[in-house]
């Protein structure tokens, strides 16, 4: 699941793609496993980064915290099935 860290205000700066940090990652970093994060493409699909990112939701945006739960959960599941 591709997600946003609704906190994350970096700019990319072109050419070169430079990323000017905002505050927020600057200060927290950035949402693990949100499109903010850097190496978001092995940590997205990581049910435990998942929930860690989603427990920093809770208090400000509560609805993004549950559906990450949920894509954690899924992600468990399916992790689960291919095991057995
Ligand atoms: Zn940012």
């Amino acid at each position: 699941m591709r997600y946003r860290d609704p906190k994350c205000e970096c700019e990319i700066e072109y050419p070169g793609a430079y990323r000017r940090w905002c505050e927020s990652c600057r200060t927290d970093g950035p949402l693990p496993g949100s499109l903010a994060d850097p190496e978001w493409e092995q940590r997205h699909t990581d049910p435990a980064v998942l929930r860690k990112a989603a427990a920093r939701l809770d208090d400000d945006y509560p609805e993004q915290a549950d559906s990450l739960r949920k894509e954690a959960d899924r992600l468990d599941d399916a992790l689960a099935a291919t095991e057995h």
